[in-house]
């Protein structure tokens, strides 16, 4: 079995960044300038973080170096990201995050999901005994669930952080009233929204200024953003949960501010100031899957997350990975998904309403039953049915199919390490890109649309779905922020938006970097396909130049062109020499941004 940490970070990784990292300065008289050029990999010593954007991962790199710990960066790049990334994750929308404490060893969860409202039922996406169109409902009051990214923010700091929420939040704070440096990516994602945008007022104020976005380049500030968070600085997340900003969000989802001129149907939503009152975020025990001699944790139910990750990866321990051709590793891969794509869809939902068999999906005896219906030389027939995890079955192939809906694909994931060795790895989103597309009057972020992540109406009609709506649920996720631990010592930390190809893409950056002797950079890099137990795989474009593609079709692989680029990862890895690496997306979105406190390369790193 190969080292795991033998790999120096490599030569293509470096080539890269040879312009800024051959820097050494001591902690403390490092210059405070953030503006540092955009760069997806960073090595050095005391702390690092990765996250799509450069101005957040400066702001969290900056709480570092002046003495937080990874849960105070964690949050203050985050808070960063509302402002510089909002069409992804802000104060309207929720997530998970996953915290590895260095001094008790131990990995955490706070699981700060949107909720569904509490007169939600079965039927909330349900008119006249159909499925409301997909493209209406998420552009609605209907599609909002109760915020949880500001609770999140306040519960990590006061149980893992070492700084108030008063104090975290500023940096972001000033960023949203002073500006930012509008880049490709913000302009592009305005105008992929520009429709819905322009249909509510206080969206297209801030977003279409002048009709149009904001032109790449030009300094763009939200002074409404800029005010929220320093109402949550002044009196905590009360202001949201129970205040004024509270009473707002509920205004708007239940009488959403579209321009009357407007042909959109928004439906309203019935979201209430006692259901922001009533929101909490939930710790949860992370799920735990042991491969190849690591300890793999990550988010569980109700994100599908850990659990699938885990899954595909028990399943994979039939193989030795690192020795398969690269064809058969795809091959094997992309049939682990296949699989536990059906089991996920069968089996996943939130546990408070379904009875979730977490403890079986994630049993090697269960894996094995599923691994034996892999065909080294063919590619299963999708979909796959899913198997019963509490009577694993040899082989069983199960009668009905379970195919995954559609998910939102648009949020955002960074990963934060310190000088201490304590690691965090948060996915934050408001579901798709631009969420509901209604921005809450005069207070300057977007509403999310995230339970749209509900089964509209069972995806299997006659087949129990632990996905659908219900009073105070919360909508199945993908999200899998993930925490590799080797010998209870971190390894890496690694995450990505995508909805459901979210799992995929941690599942490929987590097997090339553990098996297949890439770098966490060249992980991150490679070309991604995602089955998710469909006929065809998505791929990307660059994937189908791969020359493998040939005998993967051979074994019946079938691929479909992804719409966009599939994911945008971050991750930070512990080097065996005691640095950080961390790492961004080369290319995807703009290109992300990796920091450490003291950057310090070698000779030998190139
Ligand atoms: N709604 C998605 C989920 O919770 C997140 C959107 C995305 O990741 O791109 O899984």
């Amino acid at each position: 079995m190969p080292s795991h940490r033998t790999r120096p970070w490599g030569r293509v990784a470096a080539v890269a960044v040879t312009s800024t990292l051959l820097v050494s300065v001591a902690a403390g008289t490092a210059s405070a300038a953030p503006a540092t050029p955009k760069s997806p990999i960073a090595v050095g010593y005391l702390g690092a973080v990765s996250s799509i954007d450069a101005d957040a991962t400066a702001i969290g790199t900056k709480v570092l170096r002046e003495g937080g710990n990874a849960v105070d960066a964690a949050v203050a790049t985050a808070a960063a990201l509302g402002v510089t990334d909002p069409f992804s994750a802000g104060v309207g929308g929720g997530g998970f995050f996953v915290y590895y404490d260095a001094r008790s060893g131990k990995v955490s969860t706070l699981d700060g999901r949107e909720t569904a409202p509490k007169t939600a039922n079965e039927n909330l996406f349900v008119e006249n005994g159909a499925a409301i169109p997909f493209d209406q409902a998420v552009t609605s009051g209907l599609g909002v669930g109760i915020p949880g990214t500001p609770a999140t923010w306040q519960d990590a700091l006061r149980k893992w952080g070492t700084q108030p929420l008063s104090k975290i939040i500023k940096p972001a704070e000033k960023l949203a009233k002073n500006g930012f440096t509008v880049d490709k990516t913000f302009h592009d994602q305005i105008a992929n929204n520009a429709v819905r945008f322009a249909a509510f007022p206080s969206t297209r104020s801030l977003y279409l200024p002048g009709g149009a976005p904001p032109v790449v380049g030009t300094k763009f500030a939200n002074p409404d953003l800029g005010a929220t968070y320093d109402k949550l600085a002044a009196e905590g997340t009360s202001a949201l949960y129970r205040g004024p900003i509270g009473a707002d969000i509920a205004r708007t989802v239940q009488h959403p501010p579209v321009d009357p001129a407007s042909t959109l149907n928004v439906r309203p939503g019935n979201l209430t100031t006692g259901d922001l009152a009533a929101y909490k975020t939930i710790e949860r025990t992370p799920t735990h899957t042991q491969y190849r001699g690591l300890d793999v944790y990550g988010m569980p139910a109700p994100s599908s997350g850990g659990l699938t990750v885990g899954e595909a990866l028990n399943i994979l321990e039939n193989v030795d990975v690192s020795k398969l051709s690269k064809a058969d590793y795809l091959h094997y891969f992309m049939e682990s998904t296949r699989l536990a794509f059906a089991d996920r869809n069968r089996w996943i939902g939130d546990p408070a309403f379904v009875d979730v068999p977490a403890k079986e999906l994630l049993s090697q005896r269960f894996a094995d039953t599923r691994a034996c219906l892999i065909n080294p030389a063919k590619a299963g027939t999708s979909p796959v049915a899913p198997a019963d995890p509490r009577n694993p079955v040899p082989c069983a192939a199960g009668t009905t199919g379970a195919p995954t809906p559609y998910e939102g694909e648009n949020t955002t994931h960074l990963t934060t390490s310190d000088r201490w060795g304590n690691v965090v790895a948060y996915t934050l989103t408001i579901e798709q890109e631009g969420g509901s597309g209604i921005v809450v009057p005069g207070r300057g972020f977007l509403l999310n649309n995230e339970l749209t992540d509900f089964s509209f109406t069972p995806v299997t009609p006659g087949v129990p779905d632990p996905n659908l709506p219900g009073s105070g649920k919360r909508p199945r996720s993908s999200m899998a922020p993930t925490i590799v631990l080797e010998h209870g010592k971190p390894l890496l930390a690694v995450g990505s938006p995508g909805g459901a190809s979210i799992i995929t893409t941690v599942l490929q950056v987590l097997l090339g970097r553990l098996d297949r002797g890439l770098t966490l950079p060249q992980a991150i890099a490679a070309p991604r396909v995602s089955q998710r137990n469909s006929a065809a795989a998505q791929v990307e474009q660059e994937f189908l130049n791969l020359p493998e593609t040939a005998a993967l079709r051979a074994k019946g692989q079938g691929f479909s062109t992804a719409p966009a680029e599939i994911g945008a990862a971050t991750g930070v890895e512990k080097l065996r020499d005691g640095r950080w690496l961390a790492a961004a997306e080369p290319v995807r979105r703009g290109i992300g941004s990796a920091q450490v406190v003291l950057p310090v390369r070698f000779p030998w790193d190139e």
